[in-house]
């Protein structure tokens, strides 16, 4: 009787949230409330998930109509809940603020997109293999629909992240499923310079992957213009990996030899009675050098001003309002 009991409480239908990140979506929300509600009215008639399920919007200080649009739907439809951000804390911070509201009462938690570039079908996979694996992992199987640029770009940062020595699952963005403990785990990690494709396979768990196609975005336009990804990009190395300041170090080490071997090259040819018409390498050198200063600074300035917003332990994010209970 007790074994059954404990099989039947193991084996309890558990209950979805999932997260949508928004910032001005206005012009596709609409949709992407329909098309979220009938997958996660699919998953609840099937009993893969309980009917407790949600979707929960996060609002990250838009500027259009998305907070009022995201509460009207609450209004008419209960699967709906959203929490309000008091400003724009970015993608990040709004999928942390997602996640810790959810993670209160959901078993399972998927984040996604507001703009349906990830196919939200794929959710219903995530869910069947979430018996086996704490984290599934959305993976691109194409990408045809991004430009050219965007693809050559991603590819060289899996690969400068991989030769850091970061493990990041390729192709993957932030759209994936994680369950209670995962997620509980993921929140532990206390940095503020929160990049969450390098922190998640640190959680470890077992993990699964699904391919889907990634979509053009349905409307409006993209929040992640060429100046956000490279910062964005930057972050993710700097708050991974020491390396850089280690490759400036060895850089360092090998200016101040070839240094000391000009030098003694120099002492050899003027002590020869060469007259050296230094100028144009004496210019050629100051440049080089403090070229190469000014970025040895500067990457250094990078990893302090890290610690700086580290040490100061301010909020991640902070919420104004939610209608999630
Ligand atoms: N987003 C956000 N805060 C921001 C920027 C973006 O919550 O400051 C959301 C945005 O609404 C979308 C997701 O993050 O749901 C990804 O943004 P976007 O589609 O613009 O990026 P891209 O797909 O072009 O990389
Ligand atoms: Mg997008």
């Amino acid at each position: 009787m007790a074994e059954q009991v404990l099989e039947l409480s193991e084996k309890r239908t558990p209950k979805l949230v999932i997260v949508v990140p928004c910032y001005n979506e206005e012009p596709v929300l609409s949709k992407t409330f329909q098309v979220l509600e009938t997958i996660l009215n699919d998953l609840m008639v099937n009993r893969m998930v309980n009917d407790t399920s949600r979707l929960l919007f996060v609002d990250d200080g838009s500027k259009d109509a998305t907070w009022p649009m995201i509460d009207a739907e609450h209004h008419q439809q209960p699967l709906v809940t959203g929490v309000k951000l008091s400003r724009n804390f970015g993608h990040q911070g709004a999928l942390l603020a997602g996640l810790t509201t959810a993670s209160q009462d959901a078993d399972l938690m998927v984040t996604i997109d507001a703009d349906l570039q990830d196919d939200p079908h794929a959710i219903i996979e995530m869910v069947s293999k979430s018996e086996n694996a704490d984290i599934v992992y959305g993976v691109r199987s194409s990408r045809t629909t991004d430009t050219w640029f965007k693809r050559w770009s991603a590819g060289q940062f899996y690969q400068v992240m991989h030769a850091l020595g970061v493990e990041m699952i390729p192709n993957s963005a932030d759209f994936r499923l994680m369950s209670k403990r995962a997620v509980q785990a993921l929140l532990s990690m206390p940095e503020r310079n929160v990049f969450l494709r390098g922190m998640v396979p640190l959680v470890g768990f077992p993990s699964a992957e699904v391919e889907y196609a990634r979509q053009p975005r349905q409307a409006g336009t993209s929040k992640y213009p060429l100046r956000k990804m490279l910062s964005f990009a930057f972050d993710g190395i700097t708050s991974f990996s020491t390396v850089p300041i280690r490759l400036i170090m060895n850089l360092g080490i090998m200016i101040v030899i070839i240094g000391i071997g000009l030098l003694v090259y120099s002492l050899i040819q003027q002590m020869m009675g060469h007259v050296v018409a230094g100028w144009s390498s004496l210019m050629i050198s100051i440049w080089v050098i403090g070229g190469i200063q000014l970025i040895c600074l500067s990457t250094i300035g990078e990893y302090i001003g890290k610690i700086f917003s580290e040490v100061k332990r301010r909020p991640r994010f902070i919420i104004e309002t939610d209608t999630y209970h």
